[in-house]
């Protein structure tokens, strides 16, 4: 049951339960005496009444805020690792585990056209040509591979390497306390890439790139021979040396959503996004948690459901995710900016899922896009399509939920398990949610204004149940 002691993170001798940690973090922030409370019981292994375990997002700005450099981030995740051992792999779990039938990765497949489904197979089949110079796809662009069809990429283009089954690099399985897989993740990228005699190593996804420099060498002792730098870094470079033309200057406000657990590289906070919209023209107005202490998109929201009490009800998944991508909606909307601007694509489609379903006028971009249409191309952007495929691919889990016997039946985690494809009755379901989501019946201004008003009224409730539920697990006091 218990943790190898080399994948311990957690500095119990250096804590003096100051509760610091849980007073900066932007989910909780709490009162000094309640935040001490919640560090008690944490270390006492209080699972049931620690409301840390039943809200954190996995973000780790409480390790950064810790004054002890006791790691308070790794005993959250070093919890969700004991629970998940008693518990197995909740249902919910299958949608974003890629060696599921019912993972969301190879399912919104099933609605791609063949342009962005053969983009992807050359990204995997060029995984096996030796390089010295990648660009990493990452995990979520198997999600939008349309992203990467632009002129600007042409450079790297024979360069361009994805990886579907990687679960981010171990980033996924590493936030919801799935510690050993994500070692073993992290060992099978080593075999990956280190066959491929790289030198330099560009990522699309902040969080792989987190991955590659901070988690697995520090946290795992997994080391890698090459550079890793961010795709926005090399973007960067090609503005400041002029090799991407900036031909019209957009003059927009934008706001900037930081990445959560990315949010340091080598120790630092890149801030590569904010200058990039500086040369092409992009004013940026701070959203209310920023930076060191920016809240994550929301997608971790679905983390603390997949454990305790709740664990294995989608309906609680769901509406915890949704209720926590709306958070940074609306902090994003707050701004007055009509711009959010995602440097990862997994912010992207999941802000853009909440955005769809509220009807948000907000436009979401990625920075690459920004840039494209600095330069003069026009990107394909079709995140709000791409958001109704994810819904038709969700929907197909819920109903099985719904109709499976086996539904809390809890599951082991094999990840060398090759991809599995969607059986047909699922596949002819996705499908048909797929055109439904997209046709009149659902694309009209009553029924998504219908759509949205439901949505908003269940997150607004569902906040107040949340509310309770914090003041009550903050009443349980340490005994
Ligand atoms: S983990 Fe750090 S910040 Fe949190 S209570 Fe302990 S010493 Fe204080
Ligand atoms: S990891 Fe993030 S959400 Fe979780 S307790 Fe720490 S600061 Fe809060
Ligand atoms: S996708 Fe969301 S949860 Fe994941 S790293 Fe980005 S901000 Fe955090």
């Amino acid at each position: 049951m218990s943790l190898e002691p080399d994948l311990r993170f957690f500095k119990e001798d250096l804590c003096d339960c100051c509760g610091i940690c849980f007073q900066r973090c932007p989910v909780l922030e709490l009162p000094e005496n309640e935040a001490k409370q919640e560090i008690k019981k944490l270390i006492n292994g209080d699972a049931d009444n620690s409301l840390v375990l039943q809200t954190c997002v996995t973000c780790n700005i409480c390790d950064f805020a810790c004054p002890q450099h006791a790691n308070p981030y790794g005993l959250v995740l070093e919890r969700h690792n004991e629970t998940r051992k008693k518990q197995g792999l909740p249902f919910m779990a299958k949608f974003i585990f890629p060696n599921e039938p019912e993972n969301m990765w190879t399912n919104t497949r099933l609605l791609m056209g063949e342009d962005e489904r053969s983009l992807l197979h050359f990204w995997e089949e060029n995984l096996k040509n030796p390089r010295e110079e990648v660009l990493l796809t990452g995990f979520y662009n198997n999600l939008l591979p349309y992203v990467a069809q632009t002129s600007l990429l042409e450079e790297l283009k024979p360069s361009i390497v994805g990886s579907d089954s990687m679960f981010g690099m171990g980033e996924d399985a590493y936030r919801i306390g799935f510690l050993e897989e994500a070692q073993r993740l992290g060992m099978l990228a080593k075999q990956k890439f280190s066959g491929m005699g790289i030198k330099k190593l560009y990522c699309f996804m902040v969080v792989e790139a987190s991955m590659f420099t901070d988690v697995l060498p520090k946290k795992f002792g997994i080391d890698f021979d090459f550079k890793v730098e961010l795709l926005d870094d090399w973007i960067l470079d090609r503005l400041k040396d002029g090799k991407i033309k900036v031909v019209n200057k957009l003059n927009r406000e934008v706001t900037v959503h930081d990445n959560c657990c990315g949010r340091y590289m080598n120790g630092k906070l890149p801030d590569t996004t904010r200058e990039i919209m500086e040369r092409i023209g992009c004013k940026v107005t701070e959203m209310r948690h920023s930076g060191e202490n920016a809240l994550c998109c929301g997608w971790a929201g679905t983390v603390p459901t997949l454990f305790g009490a709740t664990s294995g009800n989608p309906l609680h998944t769901l509406l915890n995710l949704m209720q926590s991508l709306y958070l940074r909606l609306q902090e994003a909307e707050a701004t007055g900016a009509k711009v959010l601007v995602v440097p990862c694509p997994g912010c992207c489609a999941f802000l853009s899922l909440i955005k769809v379903l509220t009807n948000s006028k907000m436009e979401i971009y990625l920075p690459l896009e920004l840039v494209q249409m600095a330069a003069g191309e026009t990107p394909v952007h079709k995140h709000d399509q791409r958001a109704w495929d994810i819904l038709a691919v969700t929907t197909n889990l819920v109903l099985k939920w719904f109709s499976s016997p086996k539904r809390f039946i809890p599951r082991p985690i094999d990840i060398e398990k090759p991809l599995p494809r969607a059986g047909w009755v699922d596949q002819t379901r996705i499908k048909y949610f797929g055109k439904l989501y997209h046709s009149i019946l659902i694309q009209n201004t009553v029924t998504r204004r219908i759509i949205a008003a439901a949505v908003k009224t269940m997150i607004k409730r569902y906040r107040v149940y949340l509310e309770k539920k914090k003041r009550n697990l903050l009443s349980q006091k340490v005994v």
